[in-house]
């Protein structure tokens, strides 16, 4: 498992640690701070109402035994690196890995969607729009993470990628 983390820090990744699933917490308090305050909600195709539901989730975790979750300082890279993460993976034979980003897909100017994705190897639901509660789960596997930026300092980003 370390040559995985040494293969995310390599792709870019500030830091990157194989965790167990029954540490990844979910809650149903997350679809809170999508559908109250965000302007995607409802307006991007990997946001929810369309991305999986906390029932959905929950059940695909139980698929899962291993994760790598790993931190970088923007959403944009996290994104990126969850699907070239995924890429990497699957072509060392983990057949059933899947990236998790953060925030909205920023892809496509603006998101149409009555229509499918146009982006759809590229574009990943962030961990919380499937009901994943992020802080929690960062500090059960025993980071300190920023999540909200403060003066002159940059915030903390995380992506997932289930493994096997
Ligand atoms: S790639 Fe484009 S169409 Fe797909 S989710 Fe992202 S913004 Fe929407």
């Amino acid at each position: 498992m370390e040559d995985l983390e040494q293969l995310a820090r390599h792709l870019g990744c500030h830091d990157a640690q194989v965790i167990a699933v029954r540490n990844i917490v979910t809650a149903p308090w997350v679809f809170l701070k999508c559908k109250y305050g965000c302007p995607y909600y409802n307006n991007c195709l990997v946001c929810p109402p369309f991305s999986p539901s906390l029932e959905e989730m929950r059940l695909i975790l139980r698929d899962y035994n291993e994760a790598l979750l790993f931190r970088a300082d923007s959403s944009w890279l996290i994104r990126y690196l969850a699907t070239e993460l995924e890429r990497a993976f699957l072509n060392r034979g983990f057949v059933k890995a899947f990236g998790l980003g953060s925030g909205p897909c920023r892809l496509c100017e603006s998101c149409d969607t009555s229509r499918p994705c146009q982006h759809p190897t590229q574009a990943r639901p962030s961990m919380e729009a499937t009901g994943i509660d992020v802080f929690s789960t960062v500090r059960r596997c025993g980071w300190e993470g920023r999540f909200v930026a403060e003066k002159d300092k940059s915030r903390d980003f995380f992506g997932l990628v289930l493994l096997r």
